[in-house]
C-alpha cells in the first residue's frame, strides 16, 4: 500500500468539499481495502443521519440535537461502503486536511467518526498531522 498515494487522493477528494464553517476547512477522506480504493468523501454543509447519531460522541454534555450535524469526510466516505460485503478490519481510511498552502494539518477524526469508523470494525486510520501523519491501530472488538 502506497501511503503517499493514498493521502494524494484523500487531498483530492477534499476538492469536493463545500463546508462554510470555521475556515471552511477543506477534509478528504478515502477509504481502502486491499490497497484499492473503494470511497472517497469530503466535508459538507449539508446534514447526514449518521453524523447526527454519532454525533452524541462529540457533545456528550450538551447532546446533539441543538447543533447541526454537518457531513465530515470520514462519514461521506464511509456511508458509501457501509454495506458492502467485506472484512472491514483489512479496510484501512486515510484523511487528509491541509492549511491554504498546502502543507498538511491536523486531522485525526474527531469523537463521532472514531465512533463509527469503530462500529464499521475497520482498524486503521492514516490522517495527516502538522508534520506529516499519523498511522492509529484501533484495539478491541467492535
Ligand atoms: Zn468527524
Amino acid at each position: 500500500m502506497n501511503v503517499k498515494h493514498m493521502f494524494a487522493a484523500a487531498k483530492g477528494a477534499s476538492s469536493s468539499a463545500d463546508y462554510s464553517g470555521a475556515n471552511a476547512v477543506k477534509i478528504g477522506c478515502v477509504v481502502t481495502y486491499k490497497g484499492t480504493i473503494l470511497a472517497k468523501g469530503a466535508n459538507h454543509d449539508r446534514t447526514h443521519p449518521v453524523q447526527d447519531h454519532y454525533n452524541r460522541y462529540r457533545y456528550k454534555n450538551v447532546g446533539n440535537r441543538y447543533l447541526p450535524s454537518k457531513t465530515h469526510a470520514e462519514i461521506t466516505a464511509l456511508s458509501k461502503v457501509r454495506y458492502l460485503d467485506i472484512d472491514f478490519s483489512q479496510a484501512t481510511v486515510f484523511i487528509w486536511r491541509g492549511l491554504r498552502d498546502g502543507s498538511p494539518a491536523m486531522a485525526r477524526p474527531c469523537a463521532a467518526c472514531r465512533a463509527y469508523i469503530h462500529s464499521l470494525g475497520i482498524k486503521h486510520i492514516y490522517y495527516t498531522t502538522d508534520s506529516g501523519y499519523a498511522h492509529e491501530v484501533i484495539e478491541g472488538d467492535k
